[in-house]
């Protein structure tokens, strides 16, 4: 895949490069196999190819950027304060979406959605989003129990997916008596909910 860079300002291998100098080799192995899985789901339902390389590569860029660093993100972009109450696993995407637009100069909407909801989802999630969501949950480098029916899901239904992730996301987090982001509440009542 080669980038038109309508949507980027550099090349797929710049920010290849890029991105591998802010992150642990792990994690850099893990967002090539939510590229890998986002590709593959783009193809099958879709969508566009570059949009979906660009959301994949950069959706954990500020995973291991300094938590004091994205807290005066949060208060300088005018954020809702409440995230202030989470941590890094919560503010990594939307701090994220802030830092890709300000250095890769993304003003594209359905990627920048992509890289802000990728770990709580939303209510409303377009093709671009839902993609990156379940390629997160499902790239060839993840293993959990119940991966293999995830991925089964995901190439029959994306909808099924979405929300056979986001129960069992929400159930585990549950199990841990952790704080639940509000709008993962939102997600599971859009998403997995009959109605
Ligand atoms: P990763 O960045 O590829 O590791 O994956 P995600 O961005 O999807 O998730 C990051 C972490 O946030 C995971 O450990 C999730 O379980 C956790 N997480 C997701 N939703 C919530 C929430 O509402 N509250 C809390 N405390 N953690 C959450
Ligand atoms: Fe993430
Ligand atoms: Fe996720
Ligand atoms: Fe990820």
């Amino acid at each position: 895949i080669t980038y038109s860079q309508q949507y980027i300002n550099c090349s797929r291998k710049e920010l290849l490069e890029a991105v591998s100098q802010v992150m642990s080799p792990k994690r850099f192995i893990h967002v090539k196999g939510v590229e890998q899985a986002a590709l593959e789901l783009a193809e099958q339902y879709g969508a566009d190819r570059e949009k979906v390389s660009i959301a994949a590569l950069l959706h954990d860029y500020a995973k291991e950027q300094l938590d004091e660093e994205m807290r005066d993100i949060i208060i300088s972009e005018n954020m809702d304060l409440e995230l202030l109450q989470y941590g890094n696993n919560i503010w990594h995407g939307p701090v994220g979406a802030i830092l890709i637009r300000n250095r890769f100069e993304v003003t594209d909407t359905e990627i920048l959605d992509a890289v802000r909801h990728h770990t709580v989802g939303a209510p409303h999630m377009g093709l671009i989003e839902q993609i990156i969501y379940i390629a997160d949950y499902i790239e060839p480098n993840r293993d959990f129990k119940g991966i293999t029916e995830a991925r089964t899901l995901a190439k029959s239904s994306l909808k099924e997916a979405i929300a056979f992730a986001t129960l069992k996301t929400l159930k585990y987090l549950l199990e841990k008596n952790v704080k639940i982001y509000p709008r993962a509440i939102e997600t599971y009542n859009a998403w997995v909910v009959q109605k």
